[in-house]
């Protein structure tokens, strides 16, 4: 039996099992929660072969098969948006920092949020993104002259960097191996440095669709205030600021504990994802997902049954 990641238990629970057809291939994916520590995660977890099918194959083809002109459009589009989500991470990180801070963004796509870092902050700024046409936008776009084309494995593996902000910005869910990941951000973290994560918050997701997509095969991990606050816990690390976004996503700024910010106030934060809690809310939720998916499947029989009727004329 897999234990937990995070806390190294065995006290798991199936809590939502998606026959997910994405496009290209159809994946099932079932999800286990860790009743110790609120982990939700792929069990069993994906190999790394279907992985690299994965995100080589129909991930891409999501993201960026559209090419390097359509992208360009795209960010031009963003950069006249003044509503853009980008600012709005930088309002939420700026009590945080002073104005010279130097910024890493770890799988910073096209590279708008480190371009409006730039603008507003005199530090240098870097980005590490797999993609190569996200690679080449950042560059030639967005004019920023330290994109690194590779994953952040390869990059730790030079780069001991001392950044006073390192963000993952809906990377962490992605990534294997929680506490070995907190551990190379640190390392690139400066003494005082902040960890900024966003990711979409297990606990609090209002319809089954958008569990389904926080559930869905390439989120490794699904976090919740009480499994991210373990983990960066037990990693000397301590929440200074949350919030949620429009679409509820979480996002949180962690220092190490002997910094002089103060910490969150717990009942707030992490209220309503304990373990126990979060186990009734999903199943619950898993239940609901299983009535609409057998509705959809009878109106596709239905809608058959009648177009066939149709035919007969
Ligand atoms: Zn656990």
């Amino acid at each position: 039996m897999s234990r937990c990641e995070l806390c190294g238990s065995e006290d798991r629970r199936v809590v939502y099992h998606l026959a997910a057809l994405k496009k290209g291939e159809p994946r099932s994916v079932t999800n286990a929660l860790c009743l110790r520590c609120g982990l939700i995660f792929n069990d069993p977890a994906p190999s790394d072969e279907e992985l690299v099918r994965y995100y080589q194959g129909e991930f891409l083809k999501d993201k960026t098969a559209t090419g390097y002109e359509e992208i360009a459009r795209a960010a031009e589009r963003k950069m006249k948006n003044e509503g853009r989500k980008e600012l709005r991470v930088i309002d939420f990180l700026a009590p945080l920092l002073k104005k010279d801070a130097s910024v890493l963004d770890i799988g910073c796509s096209m590279g708008a949020l480190l371009s409006d870092f730039k603008v507003r902050y005199s530090g240098k700024v870097t980005g590490v993104e797999p993609d190569e046409i996200y690679v080449r936008i950042a560059r030639e776009f967005f004019k920023l002259p330290d994109i690194r084309h590779e994953f952040l494995d390869d990059f730790c593996s030079r780069d001991q960097g001392t950044y006073d902000l390192v963000i993952l910005r809906h990377v962490l869910e992605h990534l294997k191996a929680p506490h070995l990941r907190i551990e190379q951000l640190k390392k690139l973290m400066a003494s005082e440095g902040v960890l900024y994560l966003a990711f979409p918050n297990g606990a609090r997701m209002r319809a089954s669709r958008e569990l389904a997509h926080c559930l869905e095969f390439g989120h490794l991990f699904t976090y919740t205030p009480w499994s991210i606050h373990h983990l960066l816990n037990s990693h000397g690390m301590k929440i200074v600021k949350w919030d949620y976004d429009e679409a509820m996503q979480l996002q949180v700024a962690a220092v190490r504990a002997e910094v002089p910010f103060e910490a969150v106030s717990f009942n707030e934060f992490l209220e309503g994802s304990d373990p126990e809690r979060l186990f009734r809310y999903l199943k619950g939720h898993d239940r609901r997902h299983f009535v609409y998916r057998a509705l959809r499947k009878m109106k596709r029989i239905s809608s058959f049954i009648s177009g066939g009727r149709k035919d007969e004329k």
